[in-house]
């Protein structure tokens, strides 16, 4: 559609709700709007982010699809319960400051979300449009919507405001989305907060993690640097149960409440031989090294932190599996093969994702598992040994079960493996703080306020969830904020 034609049919639209004519049919008809999107082959030598947005036609072209559902189920698709029927009849109306405005009642990092949540598999799956044409990609685009209006960012950068200091000091441990939303409650309520960080660089997997060309740094600095006005103290290099541990910042610091937020941080490999093999990676250790490490970053003399490689493989076959296969594309790879023992309808990555890496010419080896990586006399990787799988009976998590097929083994040549089967629970807040209670996979134990055994002591996001999503760390963030908020009324000082 051109951007005339968009025009005139939205005028047509307009014109029927002001006479009370629109029907649910017109709605239907109205085609979903794409989102425009860089060239794949254009993008496989670029950092860029993908996805560029919708135009304000397309974006209220998009909300006139929406039915305004009166039991509205996408709201129940929603982790973190945003209004989403009332935010996108707002951007129908062109109304995109409230848009925003209900947007931010209950989530805090709109940009992100909008560009990382698996909508297809939350509000967007039980969307009525969606299910009308029965298939998902046909639902509002609520994703987008939500991305539009952030972007557009009609309110400026506005500050929250923050309640007159209360005299009571609270630990924020990461800075991951959940410890971001963590801080800037707390600190609204006029708590003075301090947020500790491992790394050089605040932000979490946001900033670690997810590549640039689908969340662009800059959305996540500008977060921070809103925390920072806010009057959030942000320390880096600080490893807590290293440089302090939780029971120093509480009881030689004065900190009166901590929220652990440390996520999922340890990849878990295969155990199979050939791992410690040099070319050998954890998706982890890859994406950081080119996204803090500015690994992509040849051009302006960066001292790049990867070796250059020509074959890679990656195994697995979630979101962190395609971001390390599309991130060894950019960093000039020449075939990368993703290797996953199910078949895509099993895959756990997002639908989008599986599809741009696709289109940038990543090759898919499905029903396929390494058996082991082989190297050469200087212990350098070079190839790896896969058997074919089968998919059997379904297994505790419902997928159907790979079994592999006896003597099906065969080489692919590589110089570069990746693993990225999935992450667990890094065990040194374990290690160094006694009196908190962590299941049998390292995850911290937390009651439905996300208080931990330990008074004073909360938790949220992948450390109590283990490896989970962007808005369900959000979601904790703001639950463990509300708790500590409470908690630290009652407190005398
Ligand atoms: C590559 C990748 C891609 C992903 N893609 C998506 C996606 O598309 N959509 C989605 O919703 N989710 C995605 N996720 C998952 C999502 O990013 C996480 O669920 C989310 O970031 C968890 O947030 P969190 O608040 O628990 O903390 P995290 O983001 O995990 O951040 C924790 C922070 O704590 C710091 N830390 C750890 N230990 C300490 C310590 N002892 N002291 C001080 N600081 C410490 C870490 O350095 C880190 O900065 C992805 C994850 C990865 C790895
Ligand atoms: S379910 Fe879909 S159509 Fe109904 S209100 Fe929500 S977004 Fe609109």
């Amino acid at each position: 559609m051109t951007h005339e034609e968009r025009q005139e049919l939205l005028e047509s639209l307009l014109a029927k709700q002001k006479a009370g004519t629109l029907k649910p049919r017109d709605r239907f008809d109205i085609p979903p709007q794409n989102m425009p999107e860089q060239d794949a082959a254009a993008r496989r030598r670029n950092v860029s982010e993908v996805a560029l947005g919708y135009t304000e036609m397309q974006a209220r072209l998009e909300a006139m699809r929406c039915l305004q559902c009166k039991t509205a189920p996408c709201v129940q698709g929603c982790p973190v319960g945003i209004r989403i029927k009332d935010f996108i009849a707002a951007i129908a109306d062109g109304h995109c400051d409230r848009a925003l405005d209900i947007i931010k009642e209950n989530s805090l990092l709109p940009a992100v979300c909008g560009r990382v949540c698996p909508q297809e598999v939350q509000c967007q799956e039980t969307c009525t449009v969606g299910l009308k044409f029965k298939d998902v990609s046909r639902a509002v685009s609520i994703g987008r919507l939500e991305r539009f209006v952030a972007d557009l960012d009609c309110n400026g950068a506005a500050i929250p405001s923050v309640a007159s200091l209360t005299g009571k000091k609270v630990a924020i441990v990461g800075s991951g989305p959940g410890g971001i939303v963590a801080a800037a409650d707390t600190r609204r309520a006029g708590h003075d907060v301090t947020v500790f960080e491992a790394f050089h660089k605040p932000g979490g997997v946001m900033v670690y993690g997810i590549p640039e060309f689908r969340l662009p740094k800059a959305i996540v600095h500008d977060e921070i640097e809103t925390l920072k006005k806010m009057g959030v103290r942000i320390v880096t290099n600080f490893i807590v149960g290293r440089t302090r541990t939780i029971e120093q910042l509480m009881t030689e610091d004065g900190f009166d409440a901590v929220y652990i937020g440390v996520g999922a941080g340890l990849p878990s490999f295969m155990g199979i031989e050939g791992e410690s093999l040099v070319g050998v990676y954890s998706a982890n250790e890859y994406l950081t090294r080119a996204n803090l490490m500015k690994a992509y970053d040849f051009g302006s003399g960066a001292d790049t932190p990867i070796a250059a490689s020509k074959r890679v493989a990656v195994v697995g076959g979630g979101n962190v599996a395609m971001d390390a296969a599309r991130t060894a594309v950019r960093v000039g790879a020449e075939k990368v093969y993703l290797i996953y023992r199910r078949t895509e309808k099993e895959m756990p990555a997002r639908v989008e994702e599986v599809h741009h890496a696709k289109q940038e010419g990543i090759e898919f080896h499905l029903l396929q598992s390494p058996k082991r990586i082989v190297g050469d006399q200087n212990s350098r990787a070079t190839a790896i040994e896969c058997l074919r799988y089968e998919l059997g009976e379904p297994d505790d998590s419902g997928r159907r079960r790979p079994v592999a097929i006896a003597g099906s083994e065969f080489l692919i040549d590589v110089d570069t493996v990746i693993i990225a089967i999935g992450n667990q629970a890094n065990p040194l807040i374990r290690q160094t703080t006694t009196g908190l209670e962590f299941n049998k996979w390292g995850n911290l134990v937390v009651d439905e306020n996300c208080r931990t055994s330990m008074p004073g002591v909360y938790a949220g996001g992948d450390i109590v969830l283990g490896a989970a999503t962007v808005i369900l760390a959000m979601g904790q963030g703001r639950i463990a904020a509300a708790a500590i908020n409470d908690d630290l009324a009652d407190k005398p000082r």
